[in-house]
């Protein structure tokens, strides 16, 4: 007999087993129930053959209309034409020298055949099919019947393995299945009515009624959430049981100062986000806190005073970004904001200020040489960088707050990486680019405390998008460009979009991937920009942006820009976020229908950044009604980034919902959607909690632990084969 960890050769024999491994790289029994079927046919019910196209692989239920071998002309050898149908539609099936199917391929018998649809004269039809016939009463072998009920499970199939196959070593697997003990508490099992995990996986290959499928997938799908969910809670209180110096707020200090100096009255949810922040640094225990914020909402500042009142107690901060640019802005921000705070060391600073200081990769060797030494010294309170942050030789006196900015650009293990940088696990505050729905935050962030920023400051101006057919209607892209220039004359500033460097670079070659779509005329910041110095906006200070400048470059345009000294920015998507200039109030998109949803609704977040209205102009060549011009409309009809993330995901595989991170749990979710499951998701977490509540260490669920720690090692695995 088997338990769901016995090896698959043991079970169903050396080839078979092999054959499973290379087919759908199933190892244990476990691996291969895990297999679930991906709709059910009907026994009787044919298959509509009308509906086939070519180079579709299928696998279909049809009877036999009639078979016919004849010998090839000229050659040695025979051809046997199998016509198969569904009652209406016909397809042929072709076999070279293999008469002797003709015995077995009789007409009327019903049977799966599988392969991939080619055109032969015209007529659709499948050549070499693989096939397995139902067995119509007349036979009397089978020492397995894979296809006992009614309902004939459709597999995930390879060519090497197809469908039935597979669900005939499932019926041997299930067959030779010991009792297996059940990892749910029976309270949750009970409390929702679902069947036990042997019911719900012969349930889900070998339903009776498709009721009995449906509550063992029920079941299933709960697990995966109840399980991701148990392994986030365990992580969290395993965090929160860790060590970290507290960092109380310390009166009468650099942030208190700082206070004084600010410009602007914090909105209510800042001043929210930053007692609870503050709450957190003061406990013994290192903080794990995500903000994520609507574009614009003003997550810096939030992260600036946490940072103050770490450098308060007399311990360091790190603010971590995705890209040059935007850690270069940081720096930039955070110096001109501390003033007089931030020259510590420098003569005439202010009495208890620190020092701001920029790491990057493109730091030359002995600037390299003497940022370190800043921070390792303990010199330098704030430590604004890119990746070059997380570099071995990187080391600091006494670091205690991390700051990740736009953290969809980082995953798990960036994180772990700067916690490794300090004697204690440090506090960490992770920031989102884009807002995310909260059930994708609680599968994806969901050892974190969240807190949510959803309001703008006020006096914040709207800011108006609208969508530009360029082919239907030219005259509106002219206009486009009149409206910068009426801008320009009010004293403000614009950017322009465009998804390419040069005309044949591929700046965004993952957005290929993303929407299928492949081109060569899109719009090109090289090309574009000398065209509208020459025509449309001749006269204004024209400056281009993207990843190829030097970092010197990239720098200098945007303290230039910055300052007011460029009137148009012409930029790839290296501005996508963060990147803050308030008197930027008019944004042209080429192409828009290139970029995703969220990134659209970031881009069009650097305007409308100050008290003037921002307006956002989608320049398309997307046809009406087509998918991209839906999705476009959808950017402009709201500016609420969480409605629009919702969009976004929704058109994305479930692997591309949950991002790099939780790479390792991401591979045990086979059923779950996020998005659809919301409501599953939040009771999982709920029962998941109380189960910790009650009983933290889980000693009345030893299978439960066990099953943890299954996860737990998986995920470790993954992290270090990523590595
Ligand atoms: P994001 O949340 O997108 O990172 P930022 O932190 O860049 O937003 O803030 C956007 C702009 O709003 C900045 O210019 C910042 O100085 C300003 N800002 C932040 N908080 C306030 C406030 N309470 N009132 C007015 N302006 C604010
Ligand atoms: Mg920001």
């Amino acid at each position: 007999m088997a338990s769901l960890v016995t090896k698959l050769v043991n079970v169903l024999g050396d080839r078979t087993a092999k054959a499973l491994e290379t087919g759908i790289g199933a190892h244990t029994v476990e691996d291969l129930l895990r297999h679930y079927p991906r709709r059910y046919m009907v026994r009787g019910e044919l298959t509509d053959i009308s509906a086939l196209n070519a180079d579709d692989e299928v696998t279909i239920l049809a009877e036999v209309f009639s078979a016919k071998s004849r010998p090839l002309q000229g050659k040695k050898g025979s051809i046997l034409e199998v016509v198969v149908t569904d009652g209406n539609g016909k397809l042929s099936l072709t076999f070279f020298n293999q008469a002797w199917r003709e015995k077995e391929l009789r007409v009327g018998r019903q049977g799966l055949f599988a392969g991939k649809v080619g055109l032969f004269n015209g007529k659709r039809q499948l050549a070499h099919p693989d096939y397995e016939l139902i067995p119509d009463g007349a036979d009397v072998d089978g020492a397995i019947d894979e296809f006992a009920g009614k309902y004939l499970p459709v597999y995930p199939a390879t060519s090497k393995m197809p469908s039935w196959k597979v669900a005939q070593c499932i019926a041997l697997a299930l067959g030779a299945l010991d009792e297996i003990s059940d990892y749910l508490p029976e309270q949750i099992r009970k409390e929702h009515n679902f069947p036990s995990l042997r019911d719900a996986l012969i349930g889900l290959h070998q339903p009776k009624e498709l009721s009995d499928a449906e509550r063992g997938r029920a079941r299933l799908t709960y697990d995966e959430a109840f399980l991701l969910q148990l392994l986030l809670i365990v992580r969290k209180a395993e965090l929160r049981a860790l060590k970290a110096t507290a960092r109380p707020t310390r009166q009468g200090g650099l942030l208190d100062q700082f206070d004084l100096t600010l410009p602007f009255e914090l909105t209510g949810g800042q001043k929210d986000v930053i007692a609870e922040i503050e709450n957190d640094l003061a406990q013994p225990h290192p903080m794990h806190r995500l903000l994520q914020g609507e574009v614009g909402s003003g997550k810096t500042i939030v992260a600036l005073r946490a940072m103050l009142a770490v450098v308060d107690t007399g311990g360091q901060a790190a603010l971590l970004a995705p890209t040059e640019v935007l850690a270069q802005q940081h720096y930039r921000t955070i110096s001109s904001m501390l003033g007089n705070l931030g020259h510590g060391g420098m003569l005439g600073s202010a009495e208890g200020s620190t020092q701001v200081t920029l790491i990057t990769g493109s730091l030359s060797a002995p600037a390299r040489r003497e940022a370190h030494m800043q921070a390792s010294s303990g010199e330098a309170g704030i430590v604004v960088g890119t990746h070059a942050l997380l570099s071995e030789s990187m080391a600091f006196a006494d670091l205690g707050l991390i700051v990740i900015d736009e953290q969809h650009r980082f995953g798990v293990e960036q994180r772990d990486a700067l916690k490794s940088k300090a004697e204690f696990p440090p506090h960490v505050l992770v920031m989102t680019a884009t807002p995310i729905p909260r059930t994708v935050a609680m599968t994806v962030f969901g050892d974190l405390d969240i807190s949510t920023l959803r309001e703008l400051p006020l006096g914040r101006a709207p800011i108006t998008t609208h969508v530009i057919p360029a082919l239907e209607k030219p005259m509106y892209v002219e206009r486009a460009w009149s409206r910068i220039r009426e801008e320009v004359a009010q004293g403000h500033q614009a950017y322009i979009v465009a998804p390419r460097i040069t005309a044949d670079s591929t700046s965004n070659a993952d957005m290929d991937f993303l929407f299928g779509v492949k081109s060569n005329d899109l719009t090109s910041v090289e090309e574009l920009a000398p065209r509208l110095h020459a025509g449309p906006l001749a006269g204004l200070r024209l400056a281009l942006m993207h990843g190829q400048l030097s970092n010197e470059e990239k720098e200098t345009t945007m303290i230039a820009f910055g300052k007011g000294q460029i009137d148009v920015l012409v930029s790839t998507t290296v501005i996508e976020v963060g990147v803050d200039v308030p008197n930027a109030t008019i944004m042209v998109v080429m192409d828009a229908d290139r970029f995703g949803v969220s990134q659209l609704h970031q881009l069009r977040g650097r305007v409308g950044r100050g008290t003037s209205p921002g307006l956002c102009l989608l320049v398309t060549n997307a046809e009406p009604e087509s998918s991209a011009r839906i999705r476009l409309d959808a950017v402009a009809s709201t500016q609420d980034g969480f409605e629009l993330s919702r969009v976004d995901l929704e058109q994305r595989r479930e692997g591309d919902v949950l991002g790099a991170s939780q790479s390792g749990t991401k591979s045990h979710l086979r059923l779950l959607r996020v998005l659809r499951d919301e409501k599953l998701i939040d009771q999982a977490r709920a029962d998941a909690q109380s189960v910790i509540d009650s009983d933290p260490q889980m000693i009345q669920y030893p299978e439960l632990a066990g099953t943890l720690r299954v996860l737990q090692r998986d995920e470790a695995a993954e992290f270090i084969d990523k590595g």
